[in-house]
């Protein structure tokens, strides 16, 4: 059976870790860099980017994360999430895990629209997903190797690179697995 790491700094680490029980898969809490060996690949959940990055920063998690990466091990970042894993953010200079080659704006969509749900056509799924957006980013720009799979106006909001997924919306608060399904497939 598949085990899962969901980095468990800050953010929605639960409601992550039971959408996976829920696809019948185990769950691992990640807060040390040895614990990254032990999954089969990693979620990098939403919250408060800057609070990820400063707690992996402490905790020397932001180059074993890297290493992993760049060694293969699957990797999907939601929201607070995708922010860590781009290699350039628009307004800041945060820490980054750099993996992803996008530019990525935060709390792109402002204050009018600060939370939303709008139903998203997702390229690979037959039907529309539930998009739960909160403060969420869209993506300025994408390189070469990335693939866009759903937007909204335009912006990119969901992407993959080789074995890196990101989603500016959270599938995790919701009941469809299937974006979760996704990473798994990626094993
Ligand atoms: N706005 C947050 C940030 O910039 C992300 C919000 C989220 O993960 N829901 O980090």
């Amino acid at each position: 059976m598949s085990r899962i790491g969901v980095l468990a700094l800050q953010g929605d680490v639960a409601e992550h870790v039971h959408m996976l029980e829920s696809l019948g898969v185990d769950a691992l809490g990640v807060k040390k860099a040895d614990q990254l060996l032990e999954v089969d690949a990693l979620i990098l959940p939403g919250g408060e980017s800057t609070t990820i990055a400063k707690m992996a920063v402490r905790f020397g998690l932001i180059d074993p994360i890297r290493t992993v990466i760049d060694d293969g091990l699957p990797v999907y970042g939601t929201c607070a999430g995708m922010i860590f894993l781009a290699s350039t953010i628009s307004d800041g200079d945060q820490p980054v895990i750099g993996a992803l080659d996008v530019v990525v704006r935060r709390n792109a969509f402002g204050r009018q629209n600060e939370s939303f749900e709008a139903p998203l056509d997702v390229d690979d799924l037959d039907s529309p997903f539930p998009g739960v957006f909160i403060r969420a980013p869209w993506v300025d720009k994408v390189g070469a190797d990335v693939e866009v799979l759903a937007t909204i106006d335009d912006h990119p909001v969901m992407v993959r690179q080789g074995r890196i997924l990101a989603t500016s919306f959270h599938p995790e608060l919701t009941d469809d697995g299937r974006i979760h399904e996704m990473l798994l497939n990626l094993i």
